[in-house]
């Protein structure tokens, strides 16, 4: 059986994030563009390598040519500042009582605002985060901090724990990335 020539990886990614079915006649004769052409599909919809069924060397394939795509397209990248910290608000604001085992902050990159709240308890840190402002889908974002990956939950919060808190947050949204670099954990005390 005459297949024709493979279509390229750009096609596949093409035909996988536009739904078009210009593809469909080859796929139905060649198993292995039918395989990698599912993979890619499932990827644009759950972004993450989640395919346990699947051949492994096949995963891999198709996250290489993700990956390939990811980095010839325009990442942006934006740099997040703090605008809101309670740590560092003036002692004369502070409200009497307020925890010091907890802090807020708030970032912002252009109109994308970050809200993190960090609690100090007594095994560790717990964040609760969540992407406010000019957002369309808030739970489209994920977000890195300590080599931790975080899934907003049903309401678009960020709930994590670690026993340190992150001197690094990455959120991250299809090309969109925001950083918010070295952030100090020493309350400054007066
Ligand atoms: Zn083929």
């Amino acid at each position: 059986m005459d297949i024709g020539n493979h279509p390229t990886r750009e096609q596949l990614i093409e035909a996988a994030q536009s739904g078009s079915d210009t593809l469909a006649p080859h796929l139905a004769q060649c198993e292995d563009c039918r395989l990698l052409f599912s993979l890619l599909t499932r990827f644009q919809v759950a972004g993450e390598v989640e395919l346990p069924s699947a051949p492994a060397a096949w995963i891999n394939r198709a996250a290489a040519i993700v990956e390939g795509a990811t980095a010839g397209s325009k990442l942006r990248r934006l740099v997040g500042k703090l605008t809101f910290d309670s740590w560092s608000a003036m002692p004369a604001l502070q409200v009497r009582g307020t925890a010091t085992d907890e802090r807020r902050l708030r970032v912002e990159a252009e109109s994308i605002l970050l809200d993190l709240r960090a609690e100090h308890q007594p095994n560790g840190w717990q964040f609760i985060a969540r992407v406010v402002g000019d957002v369309s889908d808030s739970r489209s974002w994920k977000l890195h901090a300590a080599g931790q990956t975080v899934y907003p939950d049903e309401r678009g919060y960020f709930i994590w724990n670690d026993q340190k808190p992150p001197q690094t947050i990455v959120l991250e949204t299809g090309s969109l990335q925001i950083e918010v670099e070295q952030l100090s954990w020493t309350r400054h005390t007066t």
